[in-house]
């Protein structure tokens, strides 16, 4: 459900934007999905098919292209800001924090300071990278 959720965002969004802009047929969406943002991909593809769908003069030729964004840590006592690769994570703990990116603070340390206390400042939820379409 939550796929259908971000999904509907999305079209909402880009209909919202077109209209905005006198669009009458969107061709292109990109998008960025954070790596820490729980979702089944292919659900939510097939949840942007259908929607997409119900606005078919809008968007029967839209094509959705996929960027994976990668998460970004930063460190609130030390400023250093960080990779999923430099935290240094075990395959299981990598894992664990995709599944659940709330638990990457039992995880996850500083590289450079080791404290715990840290934001993740790229790499969580949904993001409409850019629209094209045609008047
Ligand atoms: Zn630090």
């Amino acid at each position: 459900m939550h796929e259908w959720a971000l999904a509907e965002a999305v079209i909402a969004t880009a209909i919202e934007e077109s209209q905005k802009e006198g669009v009458k047929e969107i061709t292109e969406i990109k998008l960025k999905i954070g790596e820490l943002q729980q979702m089944e991909i292919e659900v939510f593809e097939f949840a942007l098919d259908e929607l997409a769908k119900e606005h078919d003069e809008l968007l029967t030729n839209v094509k959705i292209e996929m960027e994976t964004e990668p998460a970004i840590f930063r460190c609130r006592v030390c400023g250093h800001e960080w990779d999923f690769e430099e935290a240094g994570l075990s395959e299981e703990e990598g894992e664990a924090v995709h599944f659940a990116p709330e638990v990457a603070h039992a995880f996850v340390r500083c590289p450079s300071c080791k404290s715990p206390d840290f934001e993740v400042i790229q790499g969580r939820g949904v993001l409409i990278q850019s629209i094209k379409g045609t008047g």
